[in-house]
């Protein structure tokens, strides 16, 4: 019960990893309001690219938590495309949801993390710390992800704000398996060698969010700035 007393906001509430963390927390005390773009029972509607559409779920979720204590990043897409196929729109997209969102998510939070001396954990990706075939758009979204969230983790320090990362390998996920349904049809296989873990397969979502329950946690009161690899033995 590391959150009892604890308010807590996850965007991508409605599927994967965002609702495995809405679980974890609330199974350990929190209370949590879930927002999503996609409609699902008890996740408020957020669109994560639309500054408006953030103001309003923020102040929302302040209400009815009484404050902030914990700003969860979760939403996120995800398409493969060879880079010399890549449309401008599928590229905006990926950094429009996966990098500007959470920066504009964090920015919204931040008054009510600074009254609380809240924390932020952010969903980056292994995809952020390595280069992989077909996925430029998503690999470039989440890299500035992760540089984003440790130059913030600097500046709010003293605010006694804690920012973290966690970056999962293959998550079974709709996301996982919506990208795998998008690769090129002569995709080369060969290329994904370097994507496998030691552990075979993919992990379930729950396996990710009891790492971002850690990071949100006391129990990581002196981490900020990191960038917690989840990955079955992908990347060392
Ligand atoms: P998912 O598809 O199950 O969940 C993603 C959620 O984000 C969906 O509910 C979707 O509706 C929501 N979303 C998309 N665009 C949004 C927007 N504009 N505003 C608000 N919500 C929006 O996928 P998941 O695997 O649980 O992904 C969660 C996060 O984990 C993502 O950031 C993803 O990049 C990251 N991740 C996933 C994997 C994996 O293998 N599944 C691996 C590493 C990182």
């Amino acid at each position: 019960m590391r959150f009892e007393q604890k308010r807590a906001l996850v965007t991508g509430a409605a599927s994967g990893i965002g609702a495995a963390t809405v679980d974890r927390l609330r199974a350990e005390g929190a209370t949590v309001v879930g927002v999503d773009i996609a409609p699902a029972e008890g996740v408020d509607y957020c669109d994560v690219t639309d500054q408006a559409s953030i103001d309003g779920a923020m102040a929302a979720a302040v209400e009815q938590l009484g404050g902030l204590d914990i700003c969860v990043n979760v939403a996120g897409v995800n398409t493969f495309a060879k880079f010399e196929e890549l449309s401008v729109e599928t590229l905006e997209t990926h950094l429009a949801v996966n990098l500007v969102g959470p920066m504009l998510v964090t920015q919204a939070a931040l008054p009510h993390l600074r009254a609380s001396k809240g924390n932020v954990v952010t969903v980056a990706s292994i995809s952020g710390l390595q280069g992989q075939p077909y996925n430029s758009a998503y690999c470039a979204s989440k890299g500035g992800l992760l540089l984003f969230m440790r130059s913030i983790a600097i500046e709010l320090a003293s605010d006694g704000i804690r920012v973290n990362c966690v970056c999962p390998g293959g998550v079974d996920t709709p996301l996982s398996a919506g990208a795998a349904a998008s690769l090129p049809p002569d995709a080369d296989f060969d290329l994904f060698a370097r994507m496998n873990g030691v552990i075979p397969g993919f992990m379930p979502p729950a396996h990710v969010a009891g790492a971002i329950a850690y990071l949100a946690s006391d129990d990581a009161a002196s981490v900020t700035g990191s960038s917690l690899v989840v990955d079955r033995g992908t990347l060392w």
